[in-house]
């Protein structure tokens, strides 16, 4: 995209085009801006008091403007953009712009309804432009939750070291990080489990059991698959109770079936 400010001359290659152009400014005192989308934008005068206190004229975009739409496009709203008028010309109208992804160099569109939502609705800047596709935009925020959820579980822990649901709930979220990111402290994840379940003792047997299921799936993060084993079996050896221990049971057993690997939930 040519950038250029409202206030310079626009600068056309063609004098038969820069005669037409002079002759129109001749007739009305208006200006226009070429640019290779909008075409040529009109100019629109506005006045403004300098620090002296004096008048001054300066021109900017015309925003009632509204150049024919090509195929696909959907107009813009440019009084609802915050941009730069020194560096960038305000979006008439948008397009899908197709974009590579920076992160799993797949390529995808930047739909033009989204960049309206972007830059009107969220008042983006228009530096602001999409880098990752949807499902990369996605699992980063997926993991900026599992940051979040594990840095949640520590406090709980540190507030509440006799509560076991905190313990589990912290080796939960050190195994899932791990899953993603391949880091944490897997031997943290272990000890957690088995504290809450010497604090759930006297606690009904399904209780009990789920911590068989982090301990197994750390120790198998960790590359102790023998110990993992026994621990996951552990687990399914009684009926889950709930959907999420029904989830948690069919993963035990995909970790034990073949082999014995670490999942990632992607
Ligand atoms: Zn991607």
């Amino acid at each position: 995209m040519r950038r250029r400010s409202p206030n310079s001359k626009p600068r056309d290659g063609k004098r038969r085009a820069r005669r037409a152009d002079q002759a129109a400014s001749a007739a009305h005192p208006s200006r226009t801006v070429h640019h290779p989308q909008f075409g040529e934008i009109p100019l629109v005068s506005v006045k403004y008091l300098d620090l002296a206190g004096r008048e001054r004229e300066t021109f900017d975009y015309d925003p009632s403007y509204q150049p024919s739409l090509p195929k696909g496009a959907i107009r813009g709203d440019i009084n609802k953009q915050h941009f730069c008028r020194m560096c960038h010309v305000p979006r008439y109208f948008y397009m899908d712009i197709p974009i590579t992804c920076v992160q799993c160099n797949r390529p995808f569109v930047f739909r033009a309804v989204e960049q309206k939502l972007w830059y009107e609705t969220f008042k983006f800047h228009f530096n602001a432009r999409a880098t990752r596709c949807l499902q990369c935009r996605r699992q980063r925020r997926s993991e900026e939750a599992l940051v979040r959820q594990l840095g949640d579980a520590k406090a709980a822990v540190r507030a509440h070291p006799d509560d076991a649901s905190a313990q589990l709930t912290l080796a939960e979220a050190i195994a899932r990080y791990f899953q993603r990111r391949k880091q944490g402290n897997l031997q943290e994840a272990v000890a957690a489990s088995r504290k809450a379940r010497r604090l759930l003792r006297n606690h009904v047997a399904h209780e009990v059991r789920e911590t068989f299921f982090w301990e197994g799936l750390a120790l198998n993060l960790a590359g102790h698959f023998a110990t993992a084993q026994d621990a996951l079996r552990e687990f399914i050896s009684g009926a889950p109770v709930g959907r999420r221990q029904v989830l948690l049971a069919k993963e035990a057993r995909a970790l034990l079936g073949g082999s014995v690997s670490s999942r990632g939930d992607s």
